[in-house]
């Protein structure tokens, strides 16, 4: 199958890479000139595990090309999908669909046959509709079917979650493009649901399921305050909990709060539709307060630590928004650096990956490091922000050794906490 993919970035890449290594010839279009230039010289833009070697794999073997024009793209594709941004609208907070618009009247043109078009991006419930209208008026000839193809993969599992999805779901009612889909995953039968639903549910289902992930964060949240003060271990708290197959074991892990491209901005949409369509979302306005607060308060439990030390050093550990990833979009970790700046605070930071977007972001507000112990070193107190494998192997006999103070604010509760109190920390978790 030809596919041209509009918009390269965290999803349209290993999207793109996924579809050409299930042998079809695969397009990626970027309006953005450097992205592609990279690409095409066999540089990666975005850190995502084992997406190396299937990116130089196919390219070798033509299936996978790189271009700014989206007349080379779309030219005699049978499938094209849309994977630009849908940030929040600086003022309103529903989901911007400039660049939707733009991608939609751009393509347009170049439709010379039969096409299905699907959208990947995560889009307000009757964008198919308006896409759908957008080309019809710029192309009244085009032969073409809109449908809806949320997007599930999880950012630092890119790889892995498009070759075993839990589920594909796709939002359309005309059996032509069905053909067309159920053709491209054709690998895929017998190991994931192929779940056909109408294009509005599709959409749907995707802030839905956003919208319930970053509920349950919030809940966990809520519950690591609720240990902390009734003398219980969120840890076994939320071990118990997740034995329940209905409430399941994931995302029951405490923390600074949820961050990232998707999470922040999929629940502000998610709550703006709510008001649009007369709906009280309360459990979603709930997480989104909820959330912010707890940045804040998280930031406060930094501070108290560090309280009465003049000029205090603050060692922070990750700075991605999760872990597997570089991406540094919205990430709590970031925003608490922020605040922790604007106390005063001096900063030596170290992420295994996202250092590049991180600078980006932070310029020279703050000290980067090459590693954990150089950050640590001479610092008075060390901060743990995003779950990094790497940080729950701290020396902490080396870490002890190279620290003013002897401080740990675990906000990812990674570290031994008996092992570091053995040591003589001053260690606090998250919900313990
Ligand atoms: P991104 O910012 O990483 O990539 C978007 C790319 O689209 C950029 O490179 C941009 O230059 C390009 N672009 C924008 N307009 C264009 C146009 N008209 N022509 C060509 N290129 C254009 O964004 P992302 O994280 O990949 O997210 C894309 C969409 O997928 C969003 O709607 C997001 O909500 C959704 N989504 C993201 C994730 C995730 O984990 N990142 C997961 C599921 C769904």
């Amino acid at each position: 199958m030809k596919i041209g993919i509009i918009g390269t970035g965290y999803v349209g890449l290993p999207t793109g890479v996924g579809l050409a290594e299930l042998g079809n010839d695969v397009i990626c279009i970027d309006r953005e000139k450097s992205k592609i230039d990279a690409l095409n010289s066999g540089i990666l833009t975005i850190y995502e595990d084992n997406l190396e070697e299937l990116f130089h794999k196919n390219i070798k073997e033509g299936r996978l090309k790189f271009t700014t024009s989206m007349q080379e793209g779309i030219k005699d594709a049978d499938l094209v999908i849309i994977a630009v941004g849908t940030p929040p609208h600086p003022v309103t907070k529903e989901a911007d669909m400039k660049y939707i618009h733009a991608a939609a009247t751009e393509l347009a043109d170049y439709l010379t046959r039969y096409t299905v078009i699907a959208t990947k991006s995560t889009v307000p419930v009757g964008t198919g509709d308006d896409i759908e209208s957008l080309i019809s008026r710029k192309n009244p000839n085009a032969e073409f079917d809109v449908l809806s193809l949320p997007e599930f993969l999880r950012e630092g599992f890119a790889v892995y979650d498009f070759f075993n999805p839990d589920r594909i779901i796709v939002g359309t009612n005309s059996q032509r493009a069905k053909a067309v889909i159920e053709k491209l995953y054709e690998p895929f039968k017998g190991k994931s649901e192929l779940l056909f639903v109408s294009r509005r549910s599709s959409e749907t289902i995707k802030y839905a399921s956003n919208a319930f992930l970053a509920i349950k964060i919030h809940y966990i949240n809520e519950m690591a305050n609720f240990c902390e003060k009734a003398g219980a271990d969120i840890l076994e708290v939320a071990k118990g909990m997740g034995l329940d197959t209905r409430i399941g074991k994931r995302f029951l892990n405490p923390g600074p709060g949820y961050g990232g491209s998707c999470f922040p901005k999929d629940t502000l949409a998610m709550a703006f539709m709510g008001k649009q369509n007369d709906i009280d979302l309360t459990l979603i306005n709930a997480a989104i307060k909820g959330n912010e607060e707890r940045k804040n308060h998280m930031c406060e439990r930094i501070l108290n630590s560090i309280k009465d030390i003049k000029n205090p050093k603050i060692a922070v550990l990750g700075l991605a928004f999760k872990d597997g990833t570089d991406d540094c979009r919205e990430s709590p970790a970031v925003d608490i650096v922020f605040k922790l700046l604007e106390q005063k605070v001096k900063i030596c930071a170290y992420d295994p990956k996202a250092m590049d977007l991180a600078k980006q972001i932070l310029g020279d507000k703050i000290d980067y490091a090459n590693s954990m112990y150089e950050a640590i070193k001479d610092a008075d107190a060390i901060a743990i922000l995003t779950e990094w494998k790497e940080f729950s192997s701290l020396d902490l006999k080396k870490a002890y050794d190279l620290l003013n103070h002897k401080k740990i604010i675990d906000l990812r509760n990674l570290i031994d906490k008996n092992e570091a109190i053995k040591l003589g920390f001053e260690y606090q978790g998250v919900g313990r």
